[in-house]
């Protein structure tokens, strides 16, 4: 049949559907006979939309909202069953389009319609698509068109009604700048293959798909980490080359290893050594934060989901044990896992053996486990937060590694290591930082370590001129000077420093800290007299004179107090 003003006129007709609109003020619900509407603004549903689109890509949103049409014009469809049972064919059908505009959704004129199941032949012209109007003022003219939601409502519909895949195709639209938009229909098999496939409503869930992509990128960024990071360990200091050694022994065991360490000091980057020194270093470095999991989802994070074991879990996923099969297992932050959880970790550790959650099966992992925490075990087995059993099977073989203020000669190399890394970053030239800046950084407490380091130097990078050096002045902000430029020699030959610089670093909350610490610690006075004179011989190379300097006393009295020391 083919549509002209005359016989237009009479299909249009679609009172009886009207009337199954109701808004009921009490209760705050739209009816449209059986089923629940909304009246949602355009704008709100656009925002969605292009949510969507800017998210994950075209493709996603259109098959997205392709499906949610879809469900809406299957619905309608059953609705026009029941309203329209005893009419022609041709009106039971024009209930779609009348319902599609009376939602205001578009408005629907049909050119040529051919009823017959087999061989049915729909062509329409749409007027004032609200998802074109959507898309042009956000986005502007498309390449492509873009009605898709409304597209998916003409598949539902009509597959629907006449019991086999219908599928449209919008040969015409707005978006992409044209008068108005057009679609036809067929039976899907008439569709070419890549047309067929549009019609494909069998839609990834959203957050497996989300899931699948962030363990992707998660082992992507340690892997690219770890190549490099392993000939990149700056060891010039005493201490770290110690812990080289401790890691190369190692490296050959399946010795269970546990890092200690403030955070910062780069459990993780040793971690990474350690796994790319070993016969393990072919298979994967897998590392879990057990801080930042949430507690309900700590197990299935690392051993696994059947599928079915709960709401959600669509199909089965492996858990980190068994993605680090043959491989390493870093697990951060030890101390926060619960206690529940560490049950189960003692018993994978003893057997190599799991279960995923909802699972029966027993699967064996081959796993090397490194340990880390910025806690006190001990401390926290004592007060019954960790297990001694547990605590005992991984404390096997400790490494702490010191914090970054005990081990001030690996400052130089650090910087040079981050400089480069930053320049590559951010396009820069940067050669490196000033005297007065390493003077500094050598003053500093350091309480965030490397990681605190590497984040100051990145700023550094940013702010300085190309084939310039990075000064104290842009990134020494709230770090104590003592510089030789701020000092005086007072009349006994005492140093004065610059009483607003020292205030500044009396000011600070690290240097507060620092002192409760020494309290709590039970160090004495005298101990930390000690300690603070061997810090200062130790930087000025042995110098009698420069050590007094540095700790602001006459020469002989630090003469006095090294033979105290020595005693
Ligand atoms: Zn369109």
């Amino acid at each position: 049949m083919i549509f002209n003003d005359e016989n237009l006129e009479s299909l249009l007709l679609n009172k009886d559907l009207k009337a199954m609109i109701k808004f009921d003020n009490e209760t705050g619900i739209i009816w449209l006979g059986q089923q629940r509407m909304l009246l949602l603004h355009t704008s709100a549903f656009g925002v969605l939309r292009s949510e969507l689109i800017n998210s994950f890509s075209n493709k996603y949103a259109k098959s997205l909202l392709m499906k949610m049409g879809y469900e809406a014009g299957h619905a309608d469809a059953t609705l026009s069953k029941s309203i329209r049972s005893g009419e022609s064919a041709m009106d039971l059908f024009m209930s779609g389009p009348q319902l599609h505009s009376l939602e205001g959704m578009v408005s629907v004129k049909p050119v040529e319609i051919n009823l017959d199941s087999t061989s049915f032949y729909g062509e329409f012209i749409w007027e004032n698509s609200f998802e074109a109007s959507e898309h042009v003022r956000l986005y502007g003219i498309a390449k492509e068109s873009v009605c898709w939601q409304l597209l998916g409502y003409a598949d539902g519909f009509t597959s629907k009604l006449f019991g086999q895949p219908i599928h449209y195709k919008e040969v015409e639209c707005v978006g992409r700048g044209d008068k108005h938009c057009r679609i036809i229909g067929k039976p899907l098999a008439s569709w070419n293959q890549n047309e067929q496939k549009e019609m494909d409503y069998s839609l990834q869930s959203l957050a497996s798909k989300l899931k699948h992509l962030e363990e992707e990128v998660s082992d992507l960024r340690i892997e690219k980490q770890t190549s490099v990071s392993s000939q990149n360990i700056i060891a010039d200091s005493n201490s770290i080359r110690e812990i080289i050694n401790l890691l190369n022994k190692a490296a050959d065991t399946n010795v269970t290893v546990l890092m200690l360490g403030e955070t910062g000091v780069g459990k993780e980057v040793f971690s990474q050594y350690l796994h790319k020194i070993g016969a393990r270093k072919n298979n994967k470095f897998i590392a879990v934060n057990c801080a930042s999991i949430p507690k309900d989802l700590v197990e299935s994070e690392l051993f696994g989901v059947d599928k079915g074991a709960f709401t959600g879990a669509d199909k089965a996923r492996k858990g980190r044990f068994e993605r680090a099969n043959g491989g390493t297992l870093f697990l951060d932050e030890l101390a926060e896992l619960n206690v529940e959880s560490q049950a189960k970790l003692l018993r994978v550790i003893q057997t190599g053996e799991l279960e995923r959650v909802g699972g029966t099966e027993v699967i064996s992992v081959d796993v090397r486990i490194i340990a880390a925490t910025n806690s006190n075990l001990l401390e926290a087995v004592k007060s019954g937060d960790f297990r001694a059993d547990l605590y005992y099977r991984l404390n096997v073989f400790p490494i702490s590694i010191p914090p970054l203020r005990e081990r001030l000669a690996d400052i130089p190399g650090l910087v040079k290591k981050f400089i480069q890394k930053f320049n590559e970053k951010h396009g820069k030239s940067v050669t490196s930082i000033t005297d007065n800046t390493l003077h500094r950084f050598n003053l500093y407490s350091w309480p965030g370590n490397i990681r605190e380091l590497e984040n100051i130097i990145e700023r550094g990078v940013i702010l300085t001129d190309k084939n310039a050096k990075i000064e104290s002045t842009l990134i020494c902000i709230g770090m104590p000077n003592l510089s030789s430029q701020s000092q005086n020699i007072n009349t006994q030959g005492l140093i004065e420093n610059n009483d607003e610089d020292k205030q500044e670093f009396f000011d600070q909350p690290s240097y507060k800290n620092m002192c409760l610490q020494a309290i709590s610690s039970g160090l004495s006075l005298n101990d930390l007299e000690d300690d603070l004179l061997k810090l200062a011989l130790e930087q000025s190379g042995g110098n009698i004179e420069k050590t007094a300097r540095l700790l602001q006393i006459t020469g002989p009295q630090c003469r006095y107090r090294m033979k105290k020391l020595n005693k």
